[in-house]
């Protein structure tokens, strides 16, 4: 028999997330709402429809490896220049090419955990060590869900290639701010790449929670990650970016590169997105908004959320999560659980929000969800 690497085999099987439609077709209702990928809830802008329409006669081709147009649009709206650009299918896939740039046996990758749940994984698969630092409480009597940029600085040594810091952090939704942050980076050593996963920035209203490409300048070891799949509503077509100080960084990436990953109807949609910023920061302003009133509901119901710079909630139930989770389910509404720790509920519409309450309402008699006196 053929076997995998150890470290391949160790890996945990992949587990396709709930679909809303078998489960609507499961329980028997006519529809089920999904809030657990953070997903945005509107459908996708009138010009990406029409991009990728258009684009859509011209598949029999591979698209421009070197994504020109999207890259040099990029380069535009942030004011780089386009060596200092990666794109890649969704951000996913730039984070592993970066491990596979970086690592080697003998190295490790550090991030903060809980966070984003690919790091370990994409830390094994590219031969190395994932280093995991705890968060710790964002207020007095608080759950540990933030991230403890010191105790990430001491966790660094000299075989530490990178460090993810994932701002605003995925699933608590909380973010460092800008001074703390500053200091972070000016004490890591310059042999140590620094990736800021700005997945969710777009929802970012605290004006203390710095712009990592702002941030980046005159730093060659810090790069950033955006993706279009949040905010911009392209989840379905697979594109993101990398934004590096040092062209290095970006070359290195491009170097891992899987060929032709991101396809022409991506790179046409992208470019669309793009031109409709206006639109796209219209919608963000309304998930913000809703975002404010999930968190009074929540709070009124005496659950202790912390405030989210991004489009979901983070519910700290510790062992009611999985629990919690499934009673939800049972009720249509599907969120994602983190077995032991809390759910992270997406910011829908909403209605669906709604939908979400009400089943919570309805569930809490059964599942005991802890409550912190007010
Ligand atoms: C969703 C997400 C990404 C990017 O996802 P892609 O769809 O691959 O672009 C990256 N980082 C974090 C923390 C995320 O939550």
């Amino acid at each position: 028999m053929v076997s995998p690497r150890p470290a391949v085999e160790a890996l945990p099987a992949y587990r396709p997330g709930r679909n809303p439609a078998d489960l609507a077709r499961e329980i028997g209702v006519d529809r089920a709402i999904k809030l657990a990928s953070n997903e945005v809830a509107f459908p996708p802008l009138p010009a990406v429809v029409q991009a990728v329409t258009a684009a859509a006669g011209e598949t029999n081709r591979y698209p421009d490896n070197g994504a020109a147009v999207l890259t040099a649009a990029l380069a535009e709206r942030y004011g780089v220049d386009p060596g200092q650009i990666a794109s890649g299918c969704g951000a996913v896939t730039l984070c592993q090419e970066l491990a596979q740039a970086y690592s080697e046996p003998g190295t490790s990758i550090a991030f903060a955990w809980r966070s984003f749940e690919m790091y370990p994984l994409l830390a094994r698969v590219a031969g190395a060590r994932p280093v995991q630092v705890p968060l710790v409480p964002g207020r007095d009597g608080g759950p540990a869900d933030t991230h403890d940029l010191d105790g990430l600085l001491a966790a660094i040594d000299d075989t530490t290639r990178l460090v993810f810091v994932c701002n605003p952090n995925n699933p608590t939704g909380t973010a460092v701010r800008r001074g703390e942050l500053e200091r972070f980076l000016d004490a890591v050593p310059a042999t140590t790449l620094v990736v800021l996963d700005e997945a969710y920035r777009e929802f970012v209203s605290d004006g203390d929670v710095p712009d990592g490409v702002e941030l980046m300048r005159g730093r060659d070891n810090v790069a950033v990650l955006r993706t279009f799949s949040k905010a911009w509503g392209l989840a379905g077509l697979r594109v993101g970016y990398l934004i590096a100080e040092d062209p290095a960084v970006a070359e290195a990436v491009r170097k891992t590169h899987v060929p032709f990953s991101v396809s022409m109807l991506a790179q046409a949609a992208a470019v669309a997105a793009l031109a409709s910023e206006d639109e796209v920061r219209r919608r963000c302003a309304a998930v913000v908004a809703e975002r404010a009133r999930l968190t009074g509901e929540l709070r009124e119901r005496g659950l202790d959320v912390a405030d989210s710079q991004a489009n979901f909630v983070w519910l700290p139930v510790g062992e009611q999560a999985a629990p919690l989770a499934e009673a939800l389910e049972a009720r249509a509404v599907i969120t994602r659980p983190f077995p032991g720790e809390g759910v992270r509920v997406t910011v829908g519409a909403p209605e669906e929000d709604d939908a979400f309450l009400a089943a919570l309402d309805a569930v809490r008699d059964d599942v005991r969800v802890a409550v912190r006196p007010a």
